[in-house]
């Protein structure tokens, strides 16, 4: 039995007694096959699974994009209930923020490139919800997709510094057919968008290539990238990345650990994606 948890007080009175190894998987709803994966990897982990869906508005810099922000409470609900999800956390706006809420965690220099340039305030909205959520649930486990690879690293460092004891799991993103990253945002993409999206895989997949050939210089692995992109007209890049895979510093050259990563938009919708070198 999925139980579904509108308050604070709920969620804790539900959490009272349960089952341990506990895990929890933080969502923003518009549930999809990336969303069931980190649902099935609590399930097989932990005995009891949180799933919270709860569209963080502190997370959004630009209100348009938190207004269209895609929405199916009742569809989400049945994913977790066939997923065997045991309680589903899904407050109002409210009961995250009370009247009167006036704290924010404020992530350091993790936080600062890529995302963090290109979405001003965005990983201090996802750092404060997420401590909310550590702190109500004290799972053991968290997990969190690949796909947003600097929001793990972000999350991580949070959960260290302030003593949060939940493990943050990282889980595979889980593609289309094609290669695109599923993504609760692709709804967006008009047919011929949809249709070009692909590129975005393929120039992560270009320059990784050159990379197992040997290619170690970051400029390189980035023109890889842009060549590839260039090819697609309704592509329009907003960065592309080679960088250093725990500090996120761009690099000269690729000598550890590495992450590619890149946003770009495709119309009004912006997408991202990432391939680590290691
Ligand atoms: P969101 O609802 O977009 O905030 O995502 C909630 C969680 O699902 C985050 O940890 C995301 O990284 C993860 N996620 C989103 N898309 C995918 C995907 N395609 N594969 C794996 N995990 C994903």
């Amino acid at each position: 039995m999925t139980r579904i948890l509108r308050t604070r007080a709920e969620l804790r009175e539900a959490l009272e007694g349960a089952a341990r190894p506990v895990g929890l998987v933080p969502t923003m709803g518009w549930l999809h096959a990336g969303h069931r994966a980190l649902m099935a990897r609590a399930r097989a982990d932990d005995v009891t699974t949180v799933v919270s869906i709860f569209v963080n508005p502190r997370q959004f810099g630009d209100p348009a994009d938190l207004d269209r922000y895609p929405r199916n409470e009742a569809r989400d609900i049945e994913i977790c209930t066939a997923e065997g999800v045991d309680l589903v956390f899904a407050p109002p706006v409210g009961e995250i923020y009370p009247p009167g809420f006036d704290t924010a965690v404020t992530p350091g220099a993790i936080a600062r490139p890529l995302e963090g340039a290109a979405r001003p305030g965005h990983f201090d909205g996802v750092a404060t919800v997420v401590a909310i959520l550590f702190d109500l649930v004290v799972a053991d486990h968290a997990y969190f997709g690949q796909k947003d690879a600097q929001q793990i690293l972000v999350i991580r460092r949070m959960a260290a510094d302030l003593a949060i004891p939940t493990e943050v799991v990282a889980c595979p993103t889980v593609r289309e057919a094609d290669g695109l990253a599923l993504s609760s945002r692709n709804v967006h993409l008009s047919p011929a968008e949809r249709a070009a999206a692909p590129v975005v895989r393929q120039a992560l997949l270009a320059a990784r290539d050159r990379w197992v050939a040997g290619e170690r210089s970051a400029a390189i692995l980035r023109a890889a990238m842009l060549d590839v992109l260039a090819h697609e007209p309704r592509a329009d890049v907003e960065y592309v990345s080679c960088a250093d895979g725990a500090t996120l510093a761009e690099l000269e050259q690729v000598s550890g650990p590495a992450l590619l990563s890149l946003a770009v938009r495709f119309g009004t919708t912006r997408l991202i994606d990432n391939e680590p070198l290691a």
